[in-house]
């Protein structure tokens, strides 16, 4: 598997902002973490940095939140700061 070299910082980067709501973590909350743009260009929603060549540039491209208890799957179909998320229930 391939990660950026950004993966590091952006996960930790994830775990704060989600420690930060532990007890009160929702879609929307969800939501601005993974929209979360501190250090752009290598930021959790990641963007093309023009500075870069084409084929060196990145970009979050989906967004993909798990609901355990209510076996529900959100996703989005573009960088979560700019889709919406669409749900899908477990089928049974
Ligand atoms: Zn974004």
């Amino acid at each position: 598997m391939w990660l950026a070299p950004s993966s590091l910082f952006r996960a930790r980067r994830a775990r704060r902002l989600m420690l930060g709501q532990a007890g009160q973590i929702d879609l929307a909350a969800n939501r601005a973490v993974t929209s979360d743009h501190l250090s752009v260009p290598s930021s959790i929603c990641m963007h093309p940095d023009p500075a870069l060549p084409p084929d060196r540039r990145n970009m979050t491209v989906a967004s993909a939140v798990v609901d355990l208890t209510a076996c529900r799957l959100w996703v989005t179909d573009g960088p979560p700061c700019e889709a919406e998320y669409h749900s899908y229930d477990r089928q049974a």
